[in-house]
């Protein structure tokens, strides 16, 4: 169905289509070029980290950076299960155990106690995704993981822009993966970066990045390595996209803040922003007080055109990942009632005022 209103649409206004011609006039459209080395120069400097390395999507950068560090089968990742279903995929790829954890009710961010209760004798590392554009508590992540002797894995796909006492995220683990995927805050359509702090883990990425192949030896390989690279038409959009990214953040954060300003009267609870964080609010997500009114709202909204999805179903409900458990009742009941809104940030007033009665009349609100 095509929606008056989609959930998500990403700006391509700026130098875009002028550098994705760049690489068309110059034939520079694969895996070379020089929008690849600009793109991840400035992407380093843009979250202050010394390394970034681009990929061609978000879920193989969370492979990679699992591979990397050497987790393999006999270790157990610990990870929330409520998060999108690559978190979980990529602790699979690599022979290791996922170990879910619950949310907490008011971030929805993973659970720092419930991290420390599932740490066993097989447990590698921790993965925190910072979720909907919020920060998980990486002070109390990176206390325990240096406690425990566990690698920290930041999936920060939904975190472009997020800080947490002036940091930018996926700096305070050992690695650190981001999205480019069509709704993400910055797109190149498909792509992916993996930042890092350690000059040997960035050689070792890439190395894996580009089939295993050895530095000074044509056709040879080392290792059984992977084509995860992303091709410069990307790039050339993500170096486009990054030089209008504070402009991009500043008119979601605007969103996010009219949506909370105006709806402050319904029975609707956004998500909780802690001290010293600052939120990219990738989504504009928030909880009704049951499922059966998420259902109405979504379909109230729908059949005037606006698009919402709901929250992430808890992977732990998956077929793939199936545990009966009852240890995650925090998640269940947030992916219960949860939806997104349309939360791209060129959405126009009158889209904006359209979604704002349709759902203050939902609640027999009046604006
Ligand atoms: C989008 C997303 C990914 C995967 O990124 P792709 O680029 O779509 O492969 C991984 N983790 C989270 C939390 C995401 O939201």
């Amino acid at each position: 169905m095509q929606y008056r209103i989609p959930v998500y649409q990403p700006d391509l206004s700026g130098n875009e289509k002028a550098y994705v011609a760049e690489c068309l006039d110059s034939t520079w459209i694969s895996s070379k070029g020089r929008f690849i080395e600009i793109f991840e120069r400035n992407f380093a400097n843009y979250v202050d980290a010394p390394y970034a390395a681009t990929v061609c999507n978000g879920t193989v950068a969370l492979h990679l950076a699992l591979l990397a560090l050497g987790i393999g089968p006999g270790d157990e990742v610990i990870v929330p299960t409520l998060t999108y279903v690559a978190s979980v995929n990529a602790i699979r790829y690599v022979g290791a155990v996922p170990v879910f954890v619950d949310s907490l009710a008011d971030t929805w961010q993973v659970d720092p106690d419930d991290v420390e209760r599932k740490i066993g004798p097989r447990t590698r590392a921790v993965m925190a995704v910072h979720l909907y554009g919020g920060a998980c508590e990486m002070e109390r992540l990176a206390a325990t993981c240096a406690r425990h002797r566990l690698l920290l894995v930041e999936d920060c796909a939904e975190a472009i822009g997020t800080r947490l006492f002036g940091r930018h995220v996926g700096t305070f683990g050992d690695v650190a993966t981001f999205s480019f995927f069509g709704n993400k805050t910055i797109t190149t359509g498909e792509g992916g970066m993996i930042v890092c702090r350690n000059a040997e883990l960035d050689a070792r990425l890439r190395h894996l990045r580009g089939q295993g192949l050895v530095a000074h030896r044509e056709y040879w390989h080392d290792e059984v390595g992977y084509n995860y690279r992303m091709t410069n038409i990307c790039a050339a959009l993500g170096v486009a996209q990054l030089e209008r990214v504070d402009a991009i953040l500043n008119g979601k954060i605007e969103l996010a803040t009219r949506y909370r300003t105006r709806l402050s009267g319904t029975p609707l609870t956004f998500q909780g922003v802690r001290s010293g964080e600052e939120s990219s609010y990738w989504m504009v997500t928030a909880l009704t007080p049951s499922e059966r009114q998420r259902d109405q709202l979504r379909s109230a909204l729908s059949a005037g055109g606006v698009e919402t999805r709901p929250i992430f179903h808890p992977v732990h409900t998956m077929p793939m990942y199936r545990e009966d458990s009852e240890q995650y009742p925090v998640a269940v009941n947030i992916a219960s009632r949860g939806l997104n809104f349309p939360s791209w940030q060129s959405l126009s007033e009158d889209g904006f005022e359209i979604i704002i009665d349709l759902i203050l009349a939902h609640f027999g609100e009046t604006a």
